[in-house]
């Protein structure tokens, strides 16, 4: 059976974010975030200027207090460009606040963002005033892992529990007529991901709501790994009209990640992409034991694109027909890379796993450790370890909660200070950064043996 390849892309209404527009007819924006200190105002500033050069149209910054927020103007002043800058705010409303009267958007967690539930609605609409008062927009950005006690009390760490949190917020701002608002709902799980996308659509669609979506998988990782996890949950977003603004979280500098949002977003918004010239096709084979294949066929002769299109066509395919096998074509590459590529696209899908999977997050502002040479180091130390899913994430205050469903995580406590985790309990905590590979393995070796 022949797919037809098509994008319709859902109707969103127009955000203003300083001077450009994410929504309605407006291209999809590729943005990315700072893993600088916010307070290190040249480092910001640098990076700033190549992520620019490499094509963001917006920046974040993670804003942990008062003090980042005053870095952020300074920033603001020196990054003398049209590129928006937003804070990314967590715990502290006060700081949401301040950070709105300076740049030009500010994203809030539901799950952090008040905890005394009855002034959560008083606190937002303070927000919403000092947003609609400086032309600030919001994000709302729900991450798996990171629900407020009385969402999980509710719903526990689901799709629905993801969902109730973004509308509970959307209810208060839709009220009020306040429309600046971008919606983001993020997992590592690539299939939690969209699912909570696909049903958070439906819910706004219900309440007749239409704010526009920020599409990211979180802690993807690094690499070719790290870009087709990214590939499958975006692309299955954006193959169904789906998405205003892309962010593909690497744990790798900023700018490497403009360029894979860019051809991510380009293969299914742009109509001379070899998805509408015929170059590309897909088809559901005949059953060969119980479940069916995919075979995705293309010209593509880049591989670093053909690995992007073929993982963000064939995730949502895998999904849709229940296939548990993809077949990938292409006389520019060989049989046996065609095949390790299939093999990362249905691990990356959650529909096999092959090896070791590792999720780790792209670091920012609150990371103290060389994050990109610890991934390195972790992956050669635990490669042998299949089926096992290891986390490597930058700080303590958002680690834990949002290594997902890793079954041991090594995640930063300080400076060159590491705990490290069994699921979501703390076993080793504080230790120096130097013995914690080699503590790690020792935890993961003497859980294998029963001891
Ligand atoms: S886990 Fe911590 S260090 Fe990593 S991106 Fe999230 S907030 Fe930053």
């Amino acid at each position: 059976m022949q797919i037809k390849l098509t994008y319709n892309r859902r109707s969103t209404h127009p955000v203003e974010v300083g001077n450009i527009c994410i929504g309605g007819d407006n291209p999809i924006r590729v943005q990315t975030m700072a893993n600088t200190s916010t307070n290190d105002i040249d480092a910001s500033v640098e990076q700033a200027r190549r992520c620019i050069e490499a094509g963001a149209e917006l920046l974040r910054y993670t804003t942990q207090g008062l003090r980042e927020v005053e870095s952020l103007s300074q920033i603001h002043e020196q990054v003398l460009t049209s590129v928006p800058l937003v804070a990314d705010v967590h715990f502290q409303a006060e700081v949401a606040e301040a950070a709105a009267k300076v740049v030009e958007k500010v994203r809030i967690n539901p799950g952090n963002y008040s905890k005394d539930a009855s002034k959560l609605e008083e606190r937002f609409l303070r927000l919403l005033d000092i947003c609609r008062e400086y032309g600030t927009a919001i994000r709302i950005g729900v991450n798996h892992g990171s629900l407020s006690e009385r969402m999980m009390d509710r719903y526990g760490d689901t799709p629905e529990g993801m969902v109730e949190s973004v509308m509970e917020f959307l209810r208060i701002a839709w009220a009020q007529q306040f429309m600046n608002i971008v919606i983001s709902v993020k997992a590592s799980n690539t299939r939690v991901m969209v699912d909570t996308v696909r049903l958070l659509v439906k819910r706004m669609a219900r309440e007749r709501m239409d704010y526009p979506l920020h599409l990211g998988v979180t802690e993807a990782g690094e690499g070719e790994d790290g870009r087709i996890k990214s590939a499958v949950g975006i692309g299955a977003l954006l193959a169904d009209g789906i998405g205003d603004t892309v962010r593909v979280s690497l744990s790798e500098a900023p700018e490497n990640e403009i360029p894979v949002a860019r051809d991510l977003v380009n293969y299914f918004a742009d109509p001379h992409s070899p998805r509408y010239t015929g170059e590309v096709t897909a088809e559901v084979l005949d059953q060969i034991g119980d479940r069916p294949t995919i075979r995705y066929s293309s010209m593509e002769d880049d591989w670093q694109l053909f690995c992007l299109q073929a993982a963000a066509e064939c995730g949502r395919l895998l999904w849709e027909y229940s296939a548990g096998e993809i077949e990938l074509c292409n006389p520019s590459f060989s049989e046996t890379k065609l095949n390790f590529l299939g093999k990362d696209i249905l691990q990356a899908s959650r529909v096999r796993i092959y090896k070791t999977e590792y999720i780790s997050c792209p670091g920012c502002g609150r990371t103290l450790f060389d994050l990109q040479k610890t991934v390195a180091e972790v992956k050669k130390a635990t490669a042998h370890l299949t089926g096992l899913k290891i986390a490597v994430m930058g700080c303590i205050v958002n680690g834990p909660g949002e290594m997902a469903d890793a079954d041991y995580g090594y995640v930063g406590a300080g400076r060159d200070r590491i705990s490290l985790y069994r699921g979501k309990e703390c076993v080793l905590k504080n230790i120096p950064q130097e013995e914690a590979v080699e503590q790690l393995l020792k935890l993961i070796e003497s859980d294998q043996n029963g001891k």
